[in-house]
Order: C-alpha cells, then structure tokens, then sequence
C-alpha cells in the first residue's frame, strides 16, 4: 500500500440478492483511493451506488467481494467485523439526525458514551472534553442536558457531527449531511465543516446529489452512476473541464443567479428519462440510455475507465 493514502478501495462490489438468480448491483467494481486531508465528492443520483459504498466502508454490509484498505488496515469481503481502532478512526453523519441520536438520552450522554468507550479522556474529565466538543460545533454548554426530542433538525445535526469529533478521528464520512436541512440552516453547517476541515486537518468523504455545494467543499469529485465511478478529477478541472456526458448533463442543470455563472456552465445537456433500474442495467455503457452522444459501440461494450490528465479519470468510449 502507498503509504500516503488514508483509504484505498479496490474493485468493491456490494451486490444484493433478490429472488433466485437475480441480484442488484447497487456497487459494482469502484475503485477509489483518498489523502490523508482530502475532501473526496461523491456525487450522483439516487439508486446510483453512493450511500452503499459509504455503508459497506462502514461495515454496515458485507461487501461481495474487493478490499478495503484504510489506515494501512486492510479489510476483505470474509472480514465482517471492523476493528476498534478502525471504529475509533472512522466515523460518519447520517441525513436525517432524528433518526441516528437516541431520543431516550440527551446530550450528555450521546456524547460521553464514545468518550467512555474508546477512554479518551480519563473519567473525571469527560464533562469538559463534551463542553470543548460542543463549543467546536458552536452549540452553547446548556446543550447537554437537552434531549434529541427538544431541539430543530438543524441542532440535531450539529450534535451528530460532534458525536463523531467525539473520537478525534482521522476520517469522517458525511452522508448528505444537509439535505433534509432548511435552507437556511444548510450554509451554517457547510461553513461548519469546511472550518473543522481547515482547523483540525480532517479527511471527509462527502456524498450528495448537489452540485453546488460539492463545488464549495470538495478537493476532489468522484461522479456515480448505476453502481460505478464514471468521472473523478481535482475539483477544479472537475468544473472547468468536464469530460463525461453524464457530469455535463448534471453540470449544466445547477441553478445560477448570474450572467458570469451562466457563461461558465457546460451548455445546456438535455436530461432524457431516469436511472434505469439497478437490477436491469443496461448492455453496454450503463449511460446509453440517455446519453445524446452515444455511438455504436456504447450498446455493446462497457467502457474501460482511463486517466485522460494528471488524476483526470473518465469512463466513457469518447475519450
Ligand atoms: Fe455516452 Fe457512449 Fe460515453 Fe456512454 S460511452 S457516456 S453512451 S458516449
């Protein structure tokens, strides 16, 4: 293993059985590796595979086959079980905060249980790390006699990101942290965790099917479509030159609210039908059912990703 990447994943495969010989291939060989320090975007629409690479890092599922590497511990498709030091180092945020915090403790408690579990700090100093863990999440100190029933969606949110500080951990996955948010709250955590970013040198990995905000928060984008990876690059040439039909079409459908913004986007790329169906993915590339590019070839052979520049990697026969 390159000792400088955090996590390597290679050739994963998360396929679900349904009925006898059918099965969803929900993710089917992504390979992907993340710097300590990155924030790696995970982008894509729903049913495309995201979450579920997230759940399987997570051990959540037990992949079907492919490994894990994540702080040079290396996890295969035999290994149900994560090691507690790789629960201490690896954490996640859930979309919906209501449903990932015990409604019958408060705050207090959500938080001291992994204090108390993973002993990072001695028992009688447990009460100032949670004051410190919730002044980091700008949650003032009354918080923690406050029960997940008795405070706003967004508030749930902040205590489920300072649940995951708890363990000072290395790696944080945030599984579209603000999508069931009010607006208004939404910038407030973004700017949140782009400063605990900053501040704490944290590595995220960031799913969402938002453009806008990937754009803000993200090093590097990783686009998803049917269970595999069809584009990932630095965030910059990301934005500036996409190459695959599919983030041109997503691209080009972000709202802006200025001429300059409107000149930068990619034109405008007719989006035709929905995803198809995981469990009946199309022959060929996976995309040819909606792609107004496709050629002969695209109904017939799957395309074999390739790096097009510096980190610059694209799945499709047009490159
Ligand atoms: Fe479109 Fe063909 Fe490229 Fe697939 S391989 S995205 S169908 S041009």
């Amino acid at each position: 293993m390159n000792n400088k990447k955090l996590l390597e994943i290679n050739d994963l495969k998360m396929h679900f059985p349904i009925g006898k010989n059918s099965f969803v291939r929900a993710v089917d060989g992504v390979s992907f590796s993340i710097e300590p320090g990155e924030v790696l975007g995970l982008v894509g629409e729903s049913g495309s595979g995201k979450s579920t690479i997230a759940y399987t890092f997570m051990g959540m599922y037990h992949q079907t086959s492919g490994e894990i590497v994540f702080d040079g511990e290396k996890i295969g498709s035999k290994d149900k079980v994560r090691s507690k030091c790789f629960r201490k180092n690896a954490q996640i945020v859930f979309q919906d905060p209501g449903s990932s915090l015990n409604p019958y403790q408060d705050v207090r408690q959500i938080l001291s249980l992994p204090l108390k579990v993973h002993k990072i700090v001695p028992k009688n100093e447990i009460e100032d790390k949670i004051l410190e863990i919730l002044d980091m999440v700008e949650l003032p100190s009354d918080f923690m006699y406050k029960s997940p029933n008795n405070i706003g969606g967004g508030e749930k949110q902040l205590v489920s990101i300072a649940r995951a500080l708890c363990c000072d951990p290395k790696f944080i996955i945030l599984d579209e942290p603000t999508s069931s948010l009010d607006v208004s709250i939404q910038a407030k955590i973004i700017n949140m965790l782009i400063k605990l970013h900053r501040q704490r040198k944290l590595t995220y990995m960031f799913i969402t099917h938002d453009m806008g905000v990937m754009r803000n928060i993200s090093t590097r984008v990783a686009i998803m479509y049917l269970g595999k990876i069809c584009e990932i690059a630095p965030t910059e040439i990301f934005y500036s030159s996409p190459l695959h039909p599919y983030t041109n079409m997503l691209l080009s459908s972000i709202p802006v609210i200025s001429d300059e913004e409107e000149a930068l986007k990619p034109k405008k790329i007719a989006s035709t039908g929905e995803i198809p169906s995981p469990v009946n993915i199309p022959k060929g590339c996976s995309f040819n059912t909606r792609c107004s590019s496709r050629m002969q070839i695209c109904m017939q052979e799957d395309p074999k990703i390739k790096e097009i520049s510096a980190g610059h990697f694209v799945r499709c026969h047009l490159h």
